[in-house]
């Protein structure tokens, strides 16, 4: 009770975390994409209004092009009405002014000046040499104040709304004419930001007070523009990034949680899932076919162990048997395998003595007499004789070189028969074969599936068969799945037996029975008589 109680707050805690954790990544990651976009409409912003300023820029040109020259037409009607054509075209330009000796001496919408007072120096000169004069008290629109910018004796009023048509609501904007060299700046037109030179020429992203600035500044010409906007519009315009990323997060967080807790929960009850089934006998042994390649004869079957979890979901033998190896109780498993395998086809070992059937067994099986003494005693008691049961061991039991061949040794000395399982995958090689004395190798399917490719391995099974030969060892070919696969082995002209889906699948041992009777119909036209039991 008090343990289950623990186990639901464990449950909740790791929810609970996974939860927080991915309601708090999905925050700060909405925060930052929220940032990111914040920046990218501000650069956006600045981008649009540089190329406003560089086609003001080219308009501001074409008129200094056109009327800087002093000559007999200076002021004329004629250049009058030039100006104003000129004028009539430029959406930057209110006015254009000629100057001499430092007065204004006619502009296109005031016609000709006399007597006025010399112009007051320029707030700044940019880069390019253009002067700024900033704000100004204009004489075509007396009461208001514009910037006129200017170039030797020729200077335009700027058109006040030429930037305004690019506003971008809930964002400030403001263009700049700097120079670079000395690190002047004047604002032309937009909103008053107060900003530092080191920002403007550093043309940056940065952070002031409570808002984003961006700075972006023309190649062309001496303008550069500053956008802003503040975090609460950020904000405002991101909540609904921000709250929906936080949302996604939750949900992953927990559902990594919930995964979190599946796997652990299915790794911890694995095992006792497994040991209870073993002891009610719940697990379920298939028998797959060794076939003699020469005659195609079944002469044996592997025994295969197979479990279902309480969830009935089947789970792979390599998975179960490493469980029950690491949590030591693989003898139990192996066990009941012996008991099972003799008790399921010991009539038909009985009734063909030439049919040998192969148990798997692991490392930690070898060591001690367990194994030996319950083999012996399933035996006995089914009345078969030991020489028809091999006990397939990888190679990792071989590791021990000397423990191997003691086991191997006392094996043999009941007449039990050893193979070496999946040969070619790990330690053993086939020089100590010879101090093993085991009865066969089982080449491992990865070799089998390589036979007749162009693949590097393939060269090596038809090698390790001329070496086991040699050896007078037997050999079994595991994974043996096509024509071809057989064909192949076939071609090699060794005596072997062979195991694969091609000769037969595993199957329960009321199948594997009328497997063989099958067979004998095929060969002999009748089904072999059954001893009386
Ligand atoms: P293994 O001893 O090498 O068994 C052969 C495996 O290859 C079996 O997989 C079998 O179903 C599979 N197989 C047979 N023919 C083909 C084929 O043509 N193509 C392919 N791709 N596979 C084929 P299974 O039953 O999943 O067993 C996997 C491993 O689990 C076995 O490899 C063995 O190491 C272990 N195992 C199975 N039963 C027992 C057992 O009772 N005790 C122990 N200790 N280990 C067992
Ligand atoms: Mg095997
Ligand atoms: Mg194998």
């Amino acid at each position: 009770m008090a343990l289950t109680r623990q186990k639901s707050l464990h449950v909740t805690g790791i929810l609970l975390l996974g939860l927080a954790l991915g309601s708090g990544v999905g925050f700060l990651g909405g925060l930052y994409a929220a940032q990111q976009a914040a920046q990218f409409v501000l650069r956006d912003f600045a981008t649009h209004l540089v190329h406003q300023a560089d086609d003001a820029d080219s308009q501001f040109m074409t008129v200094v092009h056109t009327f800087d020259h002093i000559g007999p037409d200076f002021c004329s009607d004629a250049e009058l009405t030039a100006m104003r054509t000129l004028m009539y075209r430029s959406s930057a330009v209110k006015d254009i002014g000629r100057i001499l000796d430092g007065k204004l001496a006619c502009s296109a919408v005031g016609g000709r000046q006399k007597d006025l007072p010399a112009m007051k120096p320029p707030a700044m000169v940019s880069t390019l040499g253009t002067s700024v004069y900033t704000p100004i008290h204009l004489l075509i629109a007396p009461g208001e104040t514009g910037t006129i910018v200017g170039m030797r004796s020729v200077d335009i009023v700027l058109s006040p709304t030429l930037f305004e048509g690019l506003r971008r609501e809930g964002m400030d904007f403001m263009v700049l004419m700097v120079n670079t060299r000395t690190r002047q700046m004047v604002r032309i037109a937009g909103d008053n930001i107060p900003v530092q030179p080191e920002w403007v020429f550093g043309q940056q992203h940065l952070r002031t007070g409570n808002a984003l600035l961006f700075v972006r500044c023309s190649v062309r010409n001496s303008v550069c523009i500053v956008t802003r906007e503040s975090d609460s519009l950020i904000r405002e315009h991101s909540q609904a990034l921000v709250t929906s990323l936080t949302l996604l997060g939750a949900l992953l967080g927990s559902g990594v949680a919930l995964a979190v807790i599946f796997a652990v929960t299915l790794r911890r009850s694995l095992p006792q899932q497994l040991r209870r089934a073993i002891r009610k006998g719940q697990l379920t042994l298939v028998y797959q076919p060794i076939v003699d390649l020469a005659t195609s004869r079944c002469v044996g079957f592997e025994t295969l162990v197979r479990w279902r979890d309480r969830d009935g979901l089947p789970v792979a033998p390599t998975i179960f048997v490493a469980i029950a190896e690491e949590r030591g109780f693989i003898h139990e498993l192996t066990h009941w395998v012996i008991r099972q395998a003799f008790s399921e086809m010991g009539a038909i070992l009985r009734q063909r003595s030439e049919l040998e059937i192969s148990i798997n067994v692991s490392p930690s099986d070898l060591t001690g007499s367990v194994l030996l003494e319950r083999l012996d005693m399933c035996a006995v008691l089914e009345e078969v004789r030991p020489e028809q049961i091999a006990l397939e061991i990888t190679e990792r039991s071989t590791a021990d070189l000397a423990s191997a061949s003691r086991a191997i040794h006392e094996l043999h000395a009941r007449g039990y028969r050893v193979h070496i399982d999946d040969f070619g995958t790990g330690f053993s090689s086939l020089s100590y074969l010879h101090e093993l004395t085991v009865d066969a190798i089982k080449i491992d399917r990865s070799f089998t599936r390589t036979a007749g490719t162009d693949s590097i391995t393939a060269t090596i099974l038809p090698q390790i068969l001329f070496i086991a030969n040699s050896l007078n060892l037997q050999v079994i070919v595991e994974g043996v799945e096509t024509e071809a696969q057989v064909e192949f082995l076939r071609a090699r002209g060794h005596a072997m037996r062979v195991q694969g889906w091609r000769l037969g699948r595993p199957l329960p041992a009321h199948l594997a029975i009328r497997y063989l009777d099958q067979q004998d119909e095929e060969f002999f036209g009748a089904p072999r008589p059954r001893l009386v039991q």
